[in-house]
């Protein structure tokens, strides 16, 4: 499958990503895990993008389509891509285009994931990440029973930067000035897939979307 996942931050792309890839074949390519990476390890690109990324502000275009050339003619991403967190602009959405009309392929769908804005700033607010082995809780939603220390290997528990509930609120407003135009970019001539990602009536995002791709009956 070839797929656009669109929706704020905090909206659950990441989430969704890794269990499409889990059950159908293709590479989840996250640009926010991409960057963080690099910040991880100190390259020049993690370096340039951590001036942008601890504010909540998006890397400029320029860095990113020069991150992203080449990426989807990777080997992994021969049988599909789950675009998690790219585009994020309509000059990016623009250059997508151009991306895949050169690797001759089309987008299956372009997924639009929606949550309310409370939602959001609770689930990115209250994340709390381990130092040791990446296990993630919510301070609101899944707690750890040891407070700040992991459950799974008693590491210490963090919270990221960008996700201090000010940065949060600024990540909110660039994505709706700078990221929700794609909505309408995507909707002219194309199949635009809505999902709720706070459905409370026991139906998955995944089976919403298997349902509305017409995967599953
Ligand atoms: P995410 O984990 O997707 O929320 O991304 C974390 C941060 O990485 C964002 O707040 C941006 O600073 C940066 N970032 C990720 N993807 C992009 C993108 N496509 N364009 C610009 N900045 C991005």
């Amino acid at each position: 499958m070839r797929i656009i996942l669109l929706g704020s931050p905090g909206a659950g792309k990441g989430t969704l990503a890794d269990e499409i890839v889990r059950k159908y074949p293709g590479a989840h390519i996250s640009t926010g895990d991409i960057f963080r990476e690099n910040v991880k390890n100190g390259t020049p690109l993690g370096l340039e993008a951590r001036k942008y990324m601890d504010s909540g502000a998006l890397v400029p275009d320029s860095v990113v389509l020069a991150m992203m050339q080449g990426r989807l003619e990777q080997d992994d991403c021969r049988e599909g891509f789950i675009l998690d967190g790219f585009p994020r602009t309509v000059p990016q959405a623009t250059a997508l285009d151009s991306m895949l009309e050169e690797l001759g392929v089309k987008l299956d769908a372009v997924v639009l994931l929606e949550a309310g804005e409370e939602t959001v700033v609770r689930r990115l607010s209250g994340r709390r990440v381990c130092r040791k082995c990446g296990a993630i809780y919510n301070l609101y939603f899944r707690p750890s029973s040891r407070g700040d220390i992991c459950e799974k290997c008693g590491g210490e528990l963090y919270q990221r930067d960008d996700d201090r509930e000010e940065v949060v609120r600024s990540r909110l407003e660039v994505y709706n000035t700078q990221t929700a135009p794609l909505i309408d970019y995507y909707s002219a001539g194309r199949a635009l897939v809505r999902i709720s990602s706070e459905r409370d009536d026991g139906v998955s995002p995944l089976e919403e979307l298997e349902c509305a791709l017409g995967l599953v009956e």
